[in-house]
């Protein structure tokens, strides 16, 4: 296994952010990692795993070993007529598995169009879009233990998903490298239309087209006119999570600002609009020396060019600062700053 020494990581991460790794290495199976992880050469070190970098905070140098999985291969492992289990390996890109089940003529993934990344990565933070999380498709997933190389078998209840968090983003940070994930998939589409633009151009399609093909197509559109292209303008997607805040609190906020948009959730609680706020709080199109909020789309955090980990972290808090002053409602980074390394050991283990 090839591990070089002071990688540049500038282009392995959408916000184009200067960081290096101290050791770099990119497996392409799971005995290969394994050697790795239990190679007594790299004992005593850290080890971060990354995939396409495109939810990631970079700064400085990253401690130890750095390993970018590249795993590959999509393999049916269960079909019995309407639905199939698909096993995907973590070094795939997720929107070529998307394009991929679309053209076999496969329903499950469509609505999660065009979202950069791995794979592996997408469990993470149970990516989501148009109505649909990865929770709802994934079986299980295999991981291997970073301190010890021993492969792990992960149900979908013992990944904790909830909304972009997982027990591998909240509970055993850096723990883990997941090497593959299995998917439950549909022969029958059966579109989910919760979005009303989506579900209006589905309705708008000939009926030969209203499948799977036709909401990817759909997303990608919608998608391609609302967010920045990273190859463009370098940016991590949505930079904050949208707040959860209580039924109270939301009336509260609407009786003071009428037009505030709010989804209540089956528990009661309501989901704001982190993009509404920023907007709101003056930073819509705003920059901070070399990085901004978007002027189209506040929620995304843009590098104009040249900026660092450090100016990124500075917007950031003046942002989440400013919307706190105005509405009392925190904001909560998506995107995972690394720079600094968790000890594997200091988490816990799943139930
Ligand atoms: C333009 C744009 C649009 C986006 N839209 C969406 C969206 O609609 N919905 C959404 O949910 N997200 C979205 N994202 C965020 C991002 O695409 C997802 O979080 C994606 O899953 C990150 O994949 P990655 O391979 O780039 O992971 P990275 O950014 O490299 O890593 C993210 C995290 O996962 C960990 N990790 C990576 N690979 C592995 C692995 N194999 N095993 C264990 N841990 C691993 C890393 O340590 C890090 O903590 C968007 C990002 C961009 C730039």
């Amino acid at each position: 296994m090839k591990v070089t020494a002071d990688h540049d990581l500038t282009a392995h991460n959408t916000l184009r952010l200067p960081a290096r790794a101290q050791w770099w290495a990119q497996p392409a199976s799971v005995a290969a990692l394994q050697a790795l992880v239990q190679d007594p050469a790299w004992q005593g070190l850290p080890r971060t795993v990354i995939g396409g970098g495109s939810n990631l905070v970079l700064e400085g140098t990253l401690p130890g070993l750095v390993i970018q999985p590249q795993l590959r291969g999509i393999r049916v492992e269960q079909d019995d007529g309407s639905g199939l289990h698909v096993t995907v390996g973590a070094g795939e890109d997720w929107d070529h598995l998307v394009a991929y089940t679309v053209a076999q003529g496969w329903s499950g993934l469509e609505n999660l169009s065009l979202i950069p990344g791995t794979v592996g990565a997408a469990p993470v933070q149970n990516i989501g879009a148009y109505g649909v999380e990865l929770c709802e498709r994934l079986v299980s997933l295999e991981a291997v233990d970073l301190r010890t190389g021993t492969l792990q078998s992960f149900d979908n209840a013992a990944c904790h998903f909830g909304y972009r968090d997982s027990y591998f983003k909240r509970e055993a940070p850096g723990r883990f490298a997941i090497v593959s994930v299995r998917l439950a998939l549909r022969r029958q589409a059966e579109p989910v239309l919760h979005y009303a633009d989506l579900a209006a151009r589905f309705a708008a399609l000939p009926s030969a087209q209203q499948n799977a093909a036709g909401v990817r197509e759909l997303v990608c559109a919608l998608r391609r006119s609302k967010l920045p292209d990273p190859a463009q303008l370098p940016n991590a997607g949505s930079f904050f999570k949208n707040p959860l805040v209580s039924a109270a609190r939301f009336d509260a906020l609407q009786a003071e600002y009428p037009g505030v948009p709010g989804h209540r959730q089956a528990d009661g609680s309501v989901k704001l609009a982190a993009g509404w706020l920023i907007e709101q709080a003056g930073w819509k199109g705003r920059a901070l020396g070399a990085v901004g909020m978007h002027d189209r789309q506040a929620l995304v955090l843009v590098n104009h060019g040249g900026a660092d980990g450090a100016a990124v972290r500075r917007l950031a808090a003046q942002v989440a600062a400013d919307v706190m002053a105005r509405f009392g409602v925190g904001l909560e980074q998506e995107p995972i700053a690394l720079g600094q390394v968790l000890s594997p050991d200091a988490v816990s283990t799943p139930a």
